[in-house]
């Protein structure tokens, strides 16, 4: 009995056939359904990958499952053009300016 031959079910979903949930065994990832695997990263295999950084597409779960797609996780997309709110303004940071006294 060996922990590592077990495969985990991971909460995403397969690129390549947008049903498949992955599997994970220790570095592997893998595909339930039709089999399509990777060493690493699991988002080379999952559509949290698709659409590069902008991470347009995420594995969430199916909100509205349906008889053409019961799945329980999908691949949605999520947007991905999310402005960096990075927008504020270089105001001067406080400075303490020691006043103490020596005497
Ligand atoms: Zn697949
Ligand atoms: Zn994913």
């Amino acid at each position: 009995m060996s922990a590592e031959m077990i495969w985990t079910l991971t909460e995403h979903v397969c690129r390549h056939c947008n049903i498949g949930r992955i599997l994970v065994r220790g570095a592997v990832h893998r595909c339930s359904v039709c089999g399509e695997s990777v060493t690493g990263g699991i988002d080379t295999l999952c559509g949290c990958g698709i659409g590069g950084r902008k991470r347009a597409f995420q594995c969430r779960p199916n909100p509205l499952p349906m008889p053409s797609n019961p799945a329980e996780f999908v691949i949605m997309f999520v947007g991905g053009d999310q402005q960096t709110a990075d927008s504020s303004a270089d105001a001067p940071a406080p400075r303490c300016t020691g006043t103490a006294t020596l005497f």
